[in-house]
């Protein structure tokens, strides 16, 4: 046998042929299509009436029909219509085919009842099959569309659900840390005050180890309490910013001199230079931001480089998509690469209690300039380098 004369056997996992309808009440024009379309690879089943021709249509759901206009019984305009209002049979396409209805208005009123398309007899072999591939095609494009939109309609459902569940879940955990927050700060304000009372009033007759244990109590419960502050903090900080924070129009000059005034004693004290120039407004909630600027100088202050001045650098710059690119550069102890995402994790501290701290100020600055759309993150060279804190702000004001 030849190469050419090999037959290709179908696969298995093939799909079957497609299906079409060829109505045609001209019995020899009928068997030259049916032919034609079988040679192509289609299967074909065939109708010479109308009412024939939508009992094949609604037992075997073909493809395509290939609709002759005139017919004995009904015309192949109402076959057409009768068709594309049948909601089992909205994706078959309908295309006329006609050889006496031929004018314009008459191929108007065959694409006005529902057809796909229309030809005019006699039709070319390859234009008529040309047609029906294309016609195909695009229907394929559309059902493929159609499901691909379903199957987005149905994971944007699942992803409201799993969204308002989250919500949920997190508002609640919110009300937990909140509320646990508030009632462990009483007892531990009752060991401080009666420790204290203790040494005040039994003082004397304690001997140097009793008073040593009494003022281990006291730091340990101290520290207990600024903790459950912070944390107390941060749960407020995750309530709900519509109604707890508005943004507004936030002069950044402002935000930064009452930063400064409320740390003015620790500024002093550790001599910082500050570098800048004029800050830019931005949409922002002025209390929180405040609070933000307000941890990375007081950081930069508790973790100075003791052998040289402390000097904090804050530069402002433009991005050109809405945002503004702050940064606050100290000339600190800097920072190990290996830590420059973890620092910002509740509670991940690098150091111990010989510097005051919670871990919670870095968390609550990234909790803070992400409520307001932006982004914190930190660059410095490594240990001994220096520090660089970089946040985006939205610049655009309001009206
Ligand atoms: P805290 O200061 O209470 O430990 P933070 O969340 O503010 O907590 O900071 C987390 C850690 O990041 C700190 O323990 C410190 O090691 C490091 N860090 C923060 N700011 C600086 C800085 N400016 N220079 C060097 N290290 C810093």
């Amino acid at each position: 046998m030849s190469p050419q004369m090999q037959i290709e056997m179908p696969s298995p996992e093939q799909a079957p042929p497609v299906l079409i309808l060829n109505v045609d009440d001209y019995e020899p024009g009928r068997y030259v299509r049916t032919r034609l379309l079988l040679e192509a690879g289609y299967d074909v089943v065939e109708a010479g009436t109308g009412g024939e021709a939508l009992r094949l249509a609604a037992l075997r759901s073909p493809a395509l029909v290939l609709l002759d206009i005139h017919l004995p019984d009904i015309s192949g305009l109402e076959v057409c219509r009768q068709i594309k209002s049948n909601a089992n049979l909205t994706d078959v396409v309908v295309l006329h085919l006609s050889a006496s209805a031929t004018s314009g208005p008459q191929q108007v009123l065959g694409l006005d009842s529902g057809a796909d398309s229309y030809l005019v007899e006699p039709v070319d072999a390859d234009v008529l099959l040309a047609t029906v591939r294309s016609l195909l095609r695009v229907r394929k494009a559309e059902s493929d569309l159609r499901r691909a939109n379903s199957s987005l309609l149905v994971s944007n459902q699942e992803l409201a659900r799993v969204n308002s569940a989250l919500r949920a879940s997190n508002e609640d955990l919110q009300r937990f840390s909140y509320l646990a927050s508030h009632d462990l700060q009483e007892p531990l304000r009752t060991i401080i005050c009666f420790s204290e009372l203790l040494t005040k009033r039994y003082g004397e007759q304690l001997d140097s180890e009793a008073d040593a244990f009494l003022g281990s109590l006291r730091e340990a419960a101290r520290r207990m309490s600024m903790l459950i502050r912070d944390l107390l903090t941060y749960a407020e900080s995750g309530q709900d910013i519509d109604t707890r924070s508005p943004s507004e129009n936030c002069d950044l000059n402002d935000v930064l001199n009452w930063a400064k005034e409320n740390l003015k004693l620790s500024i002093d004290e550790a001599g910082v230079s500050f570098v800048h120039g004029q800050l830019p407004t931005v949409l922002v909630n002025p209390i929180p931001c405040t609070q933000l600027f307000q941890n990375l100088i007081s950081n930069a202050i508790k973790y100075r480089e003791p052998s040289r001045p402390l000097e904090i650098r804050i530069e402002a710059m433009p991005q050109g998509d809405g945002n503004c690119l702050i940064s606050f550069a100290d000339n600190g102890i800097g920072i190990a690469p290996d830590y420059h995402e973890q620092i910002f994790v509740p509670f991940k501290r690098l150091h111990g209690h010989e510097v005051p701290g919670t871990g919670i100020g870095l968390a609550l600055c990234r909790r803070i300039i992400e409520r307001n759309g932006g982004r914190i993150w930190v660059e410095s060279q490594g240990l001994g380098r220096g520090s660089k804190f970089c946040l985006t702000l939205p610049v655009q004001t309001l009206t």
